[in-house]
């Protein structure tokens, strides 16, 4: 009997296990999923990867839901560089929340194996917002599947409701590509970071300025690699570096299912606009910022079908993971690099200063 009890107990107990392994697998991430799923994923994703996995609350949306964010890397009390990705600034790019709990999935997945993300992980913090305007999000899945502002009421004399998170950044705010009409979808709001969406972005990622390297905010559609900035008068100082690693990245998306990727500036390849988070983060000094647009060209837009969930990912995981790892190696093998040149500097000095003394 007492075996038999036993042997019960540890049955169940591997029922257990079995339910938990289970329930983080279950996860879809080929399907589009809902505010409430995304979020039961984040909270099973930080139970099941204690050690490199933590949720951080950081704002709050103007329906007053909590905006949070996955921080994953390896803990560590000494001061990290850090990497930025946000999706679904905009409720109805749906492709971009997927693509953003694809990242994750993978990155958790490679540094079980692979000792290059095992050592990113260790050198830096990825920072990963799978769903930014929470409310425009839910309002795209319950009302208007088309809706892409958030969802704060317009000035005093408008009906309208909603502010472009994309034009409200602190960015040359208000200058080019934008409305003032509060009913536009380019809706500026009325002064720059007056929503609570982009405060949180501006807040936590301005407070550690420095540790960032890339700055990564995942639209849809258009196929495009958009750089800094999308007002035509100002170049990035490292616009030349910023196009070769974009059209590596573009490279590394084309090897996996054959699809064309365009690199460039906002006015060069889209449209010119103002008060983006990627100009501001780029203005703030973050070197490495991209507007990834994900598929497709306009055949379903924003009705991307979930049988190209899978395939979109993919491509655009291989384009960011491009990026970053330039970003990362540029700061780590550099700086390595650095000490052994100066090392060598001071040998030659020697070798120099005992010629000179014969
Ligand atoms: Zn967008």
């Amino acid at each position: 009997m007492c075996n038999g009890a036993g042997l019960h107990f540890v049955v169940l107990l591997s029922l257990i296990g079995i339910a938990t392994a289970e329930s983080s697998i279950n996860h879809d991430y080929f399907k589009y999923n809902p505010m409430t799923e995304v979020s039961n994923w984040m909270a099973q994703i930080a139970k099941t990867h204690p050690d490199v996995v933590t949720i951080v609350e950081y704002g709050k949306t103007y329906e007053k839901r909590t905006i949070s964010l996955l921080k994953i890397g390896v803990k560590s009390e000494a001061k990290k560089k850090a990497i930025w990705m946000d999706c679904g600034i905009h409720a109805r790019e749906w492709i971009a929340p997927a693509f953003c709990q694809y990242f994750v999935k993978e990155i958790l997945q490679a540094y079980k194996t692979d000792p290059k993300m095992q050592q990113m992980m260790t050198n830096m913090d990825f920072y990963v917002t799978p769903v930014l305007n929470i409310d425009g999000y839910i309002h795209s899945w319950t009302t208007d599947r088309l809706w892409r502002k958030n969802m704060s009421p317009g000035p005093y004399n408008c009906s309208c409701n909603g502010t472009d998170l994309n034009r409200n950044f602190d960015a040359n705010w208000g200058t080019i590509g934008v409305s003032t009409d509060c009913c536009s979808n380019i809706y500026c709001g009325t002064q720059p970071v007056s929503e609570p969406e982009a405060q949180a972005v501006t807040y936590f990622v301005g407070s550690r300025i420095e540790d960032f390297l890339c700055f990564l905010t995942i639209h849809s559609y258009g196929q495009l690699l958009l750089l800094p900035y999308g007002h035509p008068n100002f170049t990035a100082s490292n616009y030349d570096e910023l196009m070769e690693v974009g059209n590596g990245a573009a490279e590394a998306i084309r090897k996996v299912h054959g699809m064309s990727y365009t690199v460039g500036t906002s006015p060069d390849v889209l449209y010119p606009n103002s008060g983006s988070s990627r100009d501001w983060a780029r203005l703030k000094g973050i070197p490495f910022a991209y507007t990834f647009e994900l598929r497709d060209n306009g055949t379903f837009g924003f009705k991307l079908p979930e049988n190209q969930i899978q395939p979109t990912c993919e491509e655009a995981y291989s384009g960011a993971l491009h990026i970053i790892t330039y970003a990362h190696d540029k700061t780590f093998n550099s700086a390595v690099a650095t000490v052994a040149a100066a090392l060598w500097t001071v040998l030659s000095a020697a070798a120099v200063t005992g010629n000179n003394l014969m």
